[in-house]
């Protein structure tokens, strides 16, 4: 498999889990070119010493930025950080990966209340739409600098201009009475359901500004929040979701796919 992405790249929650392996394997398959803004909540702290250790491993390859997405000033931060160092060449790749799942799984209707439906709204999709927001001009320029001669007829990659959204197969309204039981998760369901329509809305809007925007579900993967029963190594649902994030274009904007590229019903 492939992965041939470049440019300047940022994604959420890059502390551990998938987003970590995402950060670790951007470093080692691309360029030189490349830039990689890990960010997390915490840069210094214990939390973030596998980033901080995978980055003195990569000179000058990653930045690790500051970043709450459920805080709306720590978002504004953020943007400031990356737009003060990431000079003309705009951002290509916002990767919208953190979010959370609450109360702990297996988690039934009566151990969920409020708190948990707002919390999780807020990280999982709240966080996504003001990140894509504030980011956009930055993806605008990304994308303003492409030429024709660059994408052979396809105007959207992931090269030039893109949003992912990490979503979830259990998401899937139309997967539901299969997926249910398995994981009776109504905060993290409801709110990854919402992302898909963010993505798809944004798909829409985006479009004329030759932005990409896709949701993507990594498998069921072997990370804190996906437990250790989980099937699937971080490392290969990671190098999944870099092939097909390479191979994404126009006819992709806007869908819901897993780490293999096969699609998956909304
Ligand atoms: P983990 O729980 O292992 O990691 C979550 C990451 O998100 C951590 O880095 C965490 O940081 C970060 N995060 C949570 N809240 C915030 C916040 N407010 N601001 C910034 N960062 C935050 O999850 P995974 O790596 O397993 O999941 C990554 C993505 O994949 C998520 O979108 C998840 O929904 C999705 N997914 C995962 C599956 C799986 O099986 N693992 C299956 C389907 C989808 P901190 O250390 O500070 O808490």
């Amino acid at each position: 498999m492939s992965v041939t992405l470049e440019g300047n790249m940022l994604v959420t929650g890059s502390n551990r889990g998938i987003g970590l392996e995402l950060v670790k394997q951007l470093a080692e398959r691309t360029g030189a070119e490349a830039h990689i803004y890990a960010s997390c909540r915490e840069p210094e702290g214990t939390r973030a010493e596998a980033l901080r250790e995978l980055s003195t491993q990569h000179p000058g390859k990653i930045t690790i930025i500051k970043l709450d997405t459920s805080d709306e000033d720590s978002i504004c931060a953020a943007v400031r950080a990356v737009n003060e160092e990431i000079g003309a060449g705009g951002l290509n790749l916002l990767i919208n990966n953190a979010a959370i799942n609450k109360p702990a799984r297996p988690a039934p209707l009566s151990a969920t209340g409020k708190k948990d439906m707002m919390e999780v709204y807020e990280t999982n999709v709240v966080g996504p739409f003001l990140l894509a927001k504030m980011f956009l001009p930055l993806l605008q320029r990304a994308a303003e600098r492409f030429s024709p001669e660059d994408h052979e007829g396809d105007m959207m990659s992931c090269r030039r201009s893109a949003i992912i959204n990490i979503s979830t197969v259990i998401s899937s309204v139309k997967k539901c009475p299969e997926t249910f039981s398995m994981a009776p998760m109504y905060p993290y369901r409801t709110s990854k359901t919402a992302l898909n329509m963010l993505t798809r809305c944004q798909a829409e809007d985006f479009r004329k500004h030759n932005i990409l925007v896709t949701a993507i579900h990594p498998g069921w993967v072997c990370t804190d929040m996906g437990g250790e029963q989980a099937p699937l190594a971080a490392q290969d649902s990671v190098l999944g979701l870099l092939s097909v994030m390479s191979s994404l274009s126009n006819k992709d904007s806007g869908m819901f796919i897993d780490w293999q590229g096969n699609s998956i019903p909304w």
